[in-house]
């Protein structure tokens, strides 16, 4: 008997060592940089926000947003590279109908990580010629008129039952994280954000920064505002919140300006990177920590950039861009403006455009 309860132990331990069938190990995961999408017949190209087609969120009711547990810019590391999330996480209930945002054709149904039923994804280019993934749709719930849609090649209507959502086992704020994770791509590869092509959100609820450090270009160490001199980067604790959810997500764009005691030197206002389209383009890992700050050392620990299950905490280094791009190269010259008191600013927006600013007072000794 003993042995055969160790043998089960034994049996138990073999199979259920985070590689089995039904647990995630990551979210929608690290290994799609190695997937080769099909761009074939994509040539959707975003031309403006005031132009952007806003279509129903794929649940009902329509004509309404959905809670979003992750956003397209979220930091994401679970294990091996970081990563942009680079789509949305639409949350609600396993088992919920999933209706297809855009008609358009069908042209992949996989799964898309062999063997895990967590991943199966349907994807559909929409009349305008943007690429829609939808991943953690249940393989079992896609109807068989999906199948002979991609079979046939035949278009489908906007509000199509495509399945339902996949049964997610892993907990994320006290709840199981139930959701479908939606990419949308444009005809050059690049992940754009999903949330410029659904209706807008209802989100009145404006980013909260927590703090502002300095350290020296590219630095590790934290160093006091009140002595500043050369290259700096300007690194930025901040997170934003949807209206009445829990969800601590990433800030759409941050930027920072710098104006002296007596206000004649400013340095204008200076956009680190607006979140419509990953800054690598279709490349989820490239700029990750030019972004997001991977450690630094203050006030007597480690400071560092999170995204799991477990953990969110996001350090922006908003002085990361050089020549409108993101850069590792960019940093604040100091030594372009003279010695004294300065003021600088920093501005968190969020996708519907609610503002934060928190300034602090710094001093220049070049
Ligand atoms: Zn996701």
């Amino acid at each position: 008997m003993k042995k055969f309860i160790l043998f089960s132990l034994l049996l138990t331990l073999v199979f259920c060592d985070g590689k089995d069938k039904d647990v995630p190990t990551c979210e929608d995961c690290e290994h799609l940089k190695n997937r080769k999408i099909s761009l074939e017949g994509v040539y959707g190209k975003f031309e403006s926000r005031q132009q952007r087609a806003q279509h129903n969120w794929p649940f009902k009711p329509f004509g309404k947003a959905c809670p979003v547990g992750h956003i397209s810019h979220s930091f994401q590391y679970y294990s091996g590279e970081p990563y942009f999330h680079h789509g949305i996480d639409i949350r609600m209930p396993a088992n919920t109908a999933i209706y297809s945002s855009t008609g358009g054709k069908v042209v992949n149904i996989e799964n898309y990580k062999l063997g895990n039923d967590l991943y199966w994804e349907v994807a559909i280019i929409d009349e305008q010629g943007f690429l829609w993934q939808y991943h953690h749709v249940d393989r079992d719930s896609i109807p068989q008129s999906i199948f002979d849609a991609y079979k046939t090649k035949a278009a489908i209507p906007s509000g199509t039952f495509i399945g339902e959502v996949v049964y997610w086992p892993v907990k994320a704020y006290g709840k199981n994280f139930h959701h479908i994770h939606v990419n949308v791509l444009d005809g050059d590869g690049n992940y754009m954000n999903p949330l410029l092509f659904l209706l807008p959100l209802e989100d009145s609820t404006a980013p909260v920064i927590e703090n502002i450090y300095f350290v020296k270009d590219e630095g590790t160490s934290a160093i006091s505002p009140r002595s500043l001199s050369g290259n700096i980067d300007i690194i930025v604790k901040a997170e934003d919140k949807m209206d009445n959810e829990p969800y601590q997500l990433t800030i759409y764009k941050t930027e920072y300006e710098v104006v002296s005691a007596d206000k004649k030197y400013k340095l204008p206002k200076t956009k680190l990177w607006q979140f419509d389209r990953l800054p690598g383009g279709g490349d989820i890992n490239k700029d990750v920590h030019t972004v997001y700050k991977k450690s630094f050392y203050a006030s007597g620990q480690y400071l560092y950039t999170s995204g799991n299950y477990y953990s969110r905490n996001f350090y922006i280094v908003v002085t990361n861009q050089n020549a409108g791009k993101v850069s590792g190269n960019g940093f604040w010259n100091t030594t372009k403006l003279p010695n004294g008191k300065y003021t600088v600013t920093v501005h968190a927006t969020d996708f519907n455009g609610n503002t934060t600013s928190k300034s602090i007072d710094v001093e220049i000794k070049n």
